[in-house]
């Protein structure tokens, strides 16, 4: 019953522009269906194992996102039904993830993860690299990815202002390039911040798809 009501509440308060991604990693297919017979489509996995599997196993119209680091050798597993890539961090995936697009004639919906945080571990691309992606000619030749936004990750910090600060960045990055290199194109509309810990800031800083597990689904034990 918590699933239900979290999922109801979550996405009542939440403005309509903005995409809900309920990220539902660790979580077995019954947890899921609660939240699907909530009328919730859109659910996250991190592990390719684990969204081929539930791909599988539940319903075909769930719309499926992968978030996290993405390794190149997998890439193909999700490939034939995935339905946004939310962390592009380096060229090379890109470039894998173009290839294996065009290999089964799809083209791959695809969101370049920067690194806002401050903690190295974080993955992600700088402004340089993310720049140099975008003018480079290989890109521009790469049909079967379609790059729809950013996505990014605050700092894991209690200091609200940091991580305001650090989302603020990002939304001030993605308004720049989508007024240098997008601006003739719709569909770069994405700007994916926010998981449970800090969604309401990143919405107050201009998010428009959160990306919410465990205020959902509750707490993960690894
Ligand atoms: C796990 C995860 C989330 C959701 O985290 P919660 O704190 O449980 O909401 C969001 N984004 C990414 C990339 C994740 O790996």
């Amino acid at each position: 019953m918590q699933i239900t009501e979290n999922i109801k509440r979550i996405k009542a308060e939440l403005p309509e522009n903005v995409k809900l991604v309920a990220v539902s990693k660790t979580k077995p297919n019954e947890d899921i269906m609660k939240a699907y017979q909530a009328e919730h489509k859109i659910f996250g996995e991190n592990k390719v194992q684990d969204l081929v599997k539930k791909y599988e196993e539940l319903p075909k119209d769930i719309e499926w996102h992968f978030i996290g680091h993405l390794q190149s050798n997998k890439v193909k597993y999700i490939i034939p039904f995935v339905h946004l890539i939310h962390a592009v961090d380096s060229f090379k995936l890109l470039k894998i993830i173009n290839k294996e697009g065009k290999k089964i004639n799809r083209k791959i919906d695809c969101l370049l993860q920067i690194h806002i945080a401050e903690e190295e571990t974080k993955f992600g691309l700088s402004e340089n690299e993310l720049t140099e992606i975008l003018v480079s000619e290989e890109y521009r030749q790469s049909e079967f990815v379609k790059i729809t936004g950013l996505m990014g990750m605050a700092t894991n910090t209690p200091d609200e202002e940091q991580v305001r600060k650090e989302f603020a960045r990002l939304k001030s990055l993605f308004d720049k390039i989508k007024n240098d290199f997008f601006s003739e194109n719709k569909e770069f509309k994405n700007l994916s911040m926010g998981m449970s810990g800090d969604y309401k800031i990143a919405l107050e800083e201009g998010s428009n798809m959160v990306r919410i597990g465990s205020s959902i689904f509750g707490a993960r034990n690894y």
